[in-house]
């Protein structure tokens, strides 16, 4: 192997040298492309793929994708296939908006984004297996993105609706409502609308109760589940129905049944289908004027908006409780997406309620109070339910039942009048994957005037993205690719007459929702995921990426592993065992951003000290599940422990005996590193490596290779290029990552130095610290020279007695 550097006496570490030439020899080998099928004791290493930006690979994916493949390292040198892909979310707005911005195609902008990324990849020594790449804006791969999309429609999962969504009049796009701040576009602040739109939707709210159970039995970060919780959002209450207007029924859900005797009034949603049909003629123009107001609104803004804004329909509701009259209005903070799009408005406990009431005159009841409030005391803000003590009161035959009763009472009580049923609400709503953009995958249907919709046939997926230059979005709210005829226009797949394509792309969260699974299959092209490899490698066995969009992308990709598991594709339901969220990487305390200009540029810090360096120092910030401060300084530290592992393996000799001090330390540290990898203890591992270094070279002695060969082992996971070149100077032939992990003795972890109570004539006086084997005349000696237990001694003593390891005991 003449690329690899010949070792003189003592070769100065340069790695850029050894770099390149291990990451020549892995592909060459096929080092890091293990045979799926037939490797044994499978362990699959997920990393988040990322979204192949024009400004390259930022400090936050290494971070990101070196921890994960410190961890997949570790689980090989335990002797597992490990199998570690990576891919690029190629697809989607965010490459649009910048081909848009620079006057570029995303088609030819995104393969030298990729090309860029896979070069920055390649050098940060990573242990991917380049064999299974996937990219989502590939037809390779977007075929059977389009093929799921077919599997949910066929189940019925897949269905089209018009729904009031945010548009953000830039863009020219539908917005999610977490891409929506303060009423603005998450990407470029423009302020945002609503609209009406017809769009596909996934049923993910026919899952919500087993995407919610199954959280209990996942090993994933504690945030992360509890981020999962509070999505899918399960509430207890009932649907409780109002007669309005003498001949419509509205029905309101509520968690708090128990108030009903104080609900003072009835909101409805500004787009409930009632509305037209009860507002009275006298309240119509305030009515149509509310509602116009209401269109150019966000969906955010509503919910969350302190200004309480209403208006009366002039209908009337009946209570029914107590039987009593009471208004119905609609408010803006109502919307037709959540719940039944209508709520009672109890003022007495619930604090927007109050507010609500107080704006516009509305009586205030009180229908619940503490054990020894006055039931009749007027309320000067809202009470809500504090403790199990609270009890109703002014509820009729009611009054004086404890709250959680109560909420089951209430119920049962309107239920057998016909006016309630108890439900359990979720607050996670179907699946809007429609996007009216471009550069995704088109959503493949076809609209015949005589069929109907026809799912286009699976044998003639992919529907080609067709490559135009006109892409860009327009104000119409529709599609791009609708305004190429060519391309639009198709014959039924059912009777063959000219028909309309849909010109909806799906989004890209699509895309990324399983792309795990088609990372062991990335090279077949007859199937999706082949079911042996599937069985065999998946679920995931460890995820590793950021919390910070992982609410979603991890919702839906157990969405869909649920689904195929129901559709009998595959034969699990929760798609990542193990996940593990990382933390964020700042600079000098500060995030780093672009405006501020100081983002970390990957390529010069490794040009500069190498990857294996780079690698180390980031794991080496902070713990890696809370992130660290990156300060430029603090490289040149990791750079000289890397340095003088590479000078102690050079220097080391197999002849004379290995030092016992040392071997003890050693063992300690394969201990300490050993428990802290999988852990993901990556700042501790490397501590407890640095603080070996010291010991192995203390005074600079030569070094034993015994002594030095398992830190090679141990470093492997972090500075893998320089493990390999060490570990062929320490005479071994093939990949230090196939050669096992050093084990340690317990019996060599015995502290070498004991703590021994010094007694005289019977009183503790103090303590001493002796090496283990010290005789009865080195613990007395020892304990002679502390003044504190020495002053007790006054001469000769009568007696000392020495139990060994523990005590010396002094006769004075
Ligand atoms: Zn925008
Ligand atoms: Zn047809």
């Amino acid at each position: 192997m003449s690329d690899i550097p010949a070792p003189p006496e003592t070769p100065a570490y340069d790695p850029a040298a050894v770099e390149s030439a291990w990451q020549r020899r892995w592909d060459e080998r096929g080092t890091n492309a293990p045979s799926l099928a037939s490797g044994t004791d499978p362990y699959y290493q997920l990393m988040m793929f990322p979204y192949p930006s024009a400004e390259g690979l930022h400090i936050g994916n290494l971070f990101a994708f070196t921890g994960a493949d410190i961890h997949g390292r570790f689980q090989r040198l335990q002797g597992r296939t490990v199998f570690e892909p990576i891919g690029f979310d190629s697809f989607g707005i965010h490459s649009e908006n910048f081909a848009i911005k620079v006057g570029a195609h995303p088609a030819t902008l995104t393969p030298r984004n990729v090309e860029n990324f896979r070069r920055q990849l390649h050098r940060a020594g990573l242990m991917v297996d380049w064999t299974k790449e996937v990219v989502t804006s590939e037809p390779s791969y977007y075929k059977w993105t389009q093929w799921l999309f077919l599997q949910l429609y066929k189940q019925g999962l897949a269905y089209k609706k018009a729904a009031a969504v945010n548009w953000c009049p830039s863009c020219k796009t539908v917005l999610a409502n977490e891409q929506v701040k303060d009423g603005h576009c998450e990407r470029c602040d423009s302020l945002v609308e609503q609209r009406l739109l017809e769009q596909w939707f996934f049923r993910t709210s026919k899952y919500a109760p087993r995407l919610l159970d199954n959280i209990a039995t996942l090993d994933w970060s504690e945030t992360t589940r509890q981020a999962q919780r509070n999505w899918i959002g399960r509430s207890e209450g009932a649907h409780v129905t109002f007669r309005v207007a003498d001949a419509h029924d509205v029905t309101v859900f509520t968690t708090r049944p128990d108030t009903i005797f104080g609900a003072s009034w009835v909101v409805l949603a500004p787009e409930h289908p009632l509305v037209p049909q009860i507002v009275t003629a006298a309240q119509r123009a305030a009515v149509d004027e509310y509602l116009e107001r209401t269109k150019t609104q966000d969906v955010v803004s509503r919910k969350v908006s302190k200004q309480k804004t209403g208006v009366f329909t002039g209908a009337v509701a009946v209570n029914p409780a107590t039987g009593h009259p009471i208004p119905v209005w609609i408010a803006d903070y109502v919307l037709m997406e959540y719940g039944t799009g209508a709520v009672m408005g109890v003022p007495g406990h619930d604090e927007r309620d109050f507010e609500f009431a107080q704006t516009f005159a509305l009586p205030i009841v009180r229908v619940v109070a503490g054990a020894d409030a006055d039931a009749n005391a007027p309320l000067t803000e809202a009470y809500a339910a504090k403790s199990d003590a609270d009890r109703l009161v002014n509820s009729a035959h009611f009054s004086g039942m404890p709250v959680p009763q109560a909420k089951k009472a209430v119920v049962a009580w309107l239920e057998e009048r016909g006016s309630a049923v108890p439900v359990v609400n979720y607050r996670l709503n179907d699946w809007c994957i429609s996007r009216q953009r471009y550069w995704g995958p088109p959503i493949p249907i076809i609209y015949c005037d005589s069929c109907g919709p026809v799912p286009v046939p699976e044998d003639q997926l992919p529907v080609v993205l067709p490559l135009i230059d006109d892409f860009r979005p327009d104000d119409s709210g529709i599609s791009p690719l609708a305004r190429h005829d060519e391309w639009y226009r198709v014959p039924c797949p059912q009777c063959g007459i000219m028909s309309r394509r849909e010109t909806d792309v799906s989004d890209t969260f699509l895309d990324s929702a399983w792309y795990f699974l088609r990372y062991p299959s990335a090279d077949r092209t007859d199937v999706a995921f082949d079911a042996a490899l599937t069985r065999k490698w998946l679920p995931v066995t460890t995820y590793i990426g950021g919390n910070e969009h992982a609410v979603l992308h991890l919702l839906y990709s157990r969405f869909i592993t649920m689904v195929l598991k129901d559709a009998g594709l595959i034969d699990f339901e929760e798609p990542f065992t193990r996940f593990r969220a990382h933390g964020m990487i700042i600079r000098d305390g500060a995030k780093m951003s672009k405006s501020k200009g100081n983002v970390v540029n990957p390529d010069e810090l490794i040009d500069r000290w190498g990857a294996d360096s780079f690698r180390t120092y980031l794991m080496f910030l902070g713990p890696y599940e809370e992130g660290g401060d990156y300060r430029d300084s603090g490289i040149t530290g990791v750079r000289r422990f890397l340095d003088r592992i590479w000078a102690s393996v050079h220097d080391s000799v197999s002849t004379g005996a290995v030092d016992a001090t040392v071997m003890r330390k050693l063992h300690a540290t394969i201990r300490k590193v050993t428990d802290d990898i999988p852990a993901l203890g990556y700042n501790t591992a490397i501590a407890a490596m640095m603080e070996y270094v010291n010991v192995l070279r203390t005074g600079e002695r030569s070094v034993h290779r015994d002594e030095v060969a398992p830190l090679v082992q141990l470093v492997a996971p972090f500075a893998p290029h320089m493990a390999e070149q060490c570990w062929e100077v320490l005479g071994h032939t093939g990949s230090i990552f196939d050669a096992g992990w050093p084990t340690f003795d317990p019996a060599m972890l015995v502290a070498d130095t004991l703590t021994i109570a010094v007694q005289i004539a019977g009183k503790t006086r103090g303590t001493v610290q002796v090496g283990r084997d010290a005789t009865q005349d080195v613990v007395y000696a020892a304990a002679m020279e502390e003044p504190n237990i020495a002053k007790f001694v006054a001469g000769e003593p009568k007696k000392v007695i020495y139990v060994a390891g523990r005590l010396l005991n002094i006769v004075v």
